[in-house]
């Protein structure tokens, strides 16, 4: 690809140099993919973006001229930058927006039910609650003890309220596992089901009539007997997008409005966090969300979190402010060393 001394380099808007410690890391968020960069790269983009290449040059040295040649054909080859050598079209490229909202006070919400008893009222109040302030994404994490014809009721009363819900199950050995393909196709509220403590065999998705919903209905060995199975932080739960990226810029990419209840009917931020804000069954969890106390880890930003905040992931990686020795300490169950560039 060729260029002239005369071009200006622009950067693609939705393609965004994000700096690490080591490293750093090009987001293309509009193809949801990424690339890394060093460091001197991430400089030389945020000091000359909009400029002249002729100036580009004239400010380094004539022994990095190659390196730099090289810079600016990875730049084009992968589209991060385009040239122009017309000045005044400069200002046809704007900055991305990046603030973040959603017309929802609560965007997303987790309900775990074990062997607790609630009435089934205190829980389809709870579904209302949050139909009312916008929720669109639920989970349902059913642990062993539950209740399953009240399960059955839940995910039937989905029927009528605008939110889709993922839904966690331990396998009832008294079923074949086609029930839980049933239970997908029986209730249009149900956007997956992960079927765990599952030890048998999975042939039956051989057959034309399940095989198209072995993509919604998932098996797993693993047994998620409470809420401690969370928190995880791994590359295959990493996303390059512009809501997360623009929501993870100001606010905490785990809890930012998000509400929890546990298996022991306490509202919280989540499950597994310690702070309650009353029961399902005595407190009104619209005041509850509304409270400056419970908001109060929403802005939690990873820009605010030891060691991630010099991590090149910090816009793609899901948080976690559970398992943590301190309210701003890297998640426990984060593996990666961003010093180092390391996942141990
Ligand atoms: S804060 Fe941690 S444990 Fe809680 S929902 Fe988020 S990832 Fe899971
Ligand atoms: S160090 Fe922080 S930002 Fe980086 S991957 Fe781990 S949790 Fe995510």
């Amino acid at each position: 690809m060729r260029y002239k001394p005369d071009d200006y380099m622009v950067m693609v808007a939705n393609c965004i140099p994000v700096k690490g410690y080591s490293r750093s890391i090009i987001y293309d968020l509009y193809r949801e993919t990424f690339d890394f960069i060093p460091n001197d790269l991430f400089d030389l983009i945020s000091k000359y973006n909009k400029q002249e290449l002729a100036q580009v040059f004239g400010d380094t040295p004539s022994e990095f001229h190659h390196v730099l040649d090289e810079y600016i054909h990875f730049l084009l080859e992968k589209e991060y930058i385009l040239l122009t050598d017309r000045p005044n079209e400069l200002a046809c490229f704007p900055d991305l927006n990046l603030e973040w909202d959603m017309p929802a006070t609560i965007t997303n919400a987790i309900i775990d039910i074990g062997s607790a008893r609630f009435d089934i009222a205190d829980y389809t109040g709870i579904l209302r609650d949050l139909n009312d302030l916008g929720c669109t994404h639920l989970q349902f994490r059913f642990f062993p003890g539950y209740d399953h014809r009240m399960a059955l009721e839940l995910l039937g009363a989905l029927n009528d309220l605008d939110m889709l819900v993922e839904v966690l199950i331990p396998y009832d050995p008294s079923q074949p596992p086609g029930y839980y393909v049933n239970l997908y196709r029986q209730f249009q509220k149900i956007q997956s089901i992960t079927v765990f403590d599952f030890h048998g065999n999975l042939d039956f998705f051989d057959s034309e009539d399940y095989r198209p919903f072995a993509q919604y209905v998932r098996f797993t060995a693993e047994v998620i007997s409470d809420q401690s199975h969370c928190g995880i932080i791994s590359p295959a739960y990493f996303s390059v997008n512009i809501p997360m990226f623009t929501e993870s810029l100001q606010f905490n990419s785990c809890l930012n409005r998000k509400v929890a209840v546990d298996q022991f009917g306490n509202i919280r931020n989540c499950p597994s966090l310690t702070k309650s804000y009353g029961l399902i069954n005595d407190s009104d969890l619209k005041q509850v969300v509304h409270s400056e106390a419970f908001r109060e880890c929403w802005t939690l930003n990873k820009d605010k979190i030891s060691i991630c905040r010099v991590c090149e992931f910090r816009y793609m990686c899901t948080d976690c402010r559970a398992f943590v020795p301190n309210a701003t300490d890297k998640p426990l169950r984060c593996s990666y060393n961003p010093i180092t560039c390391e996942w141990n």
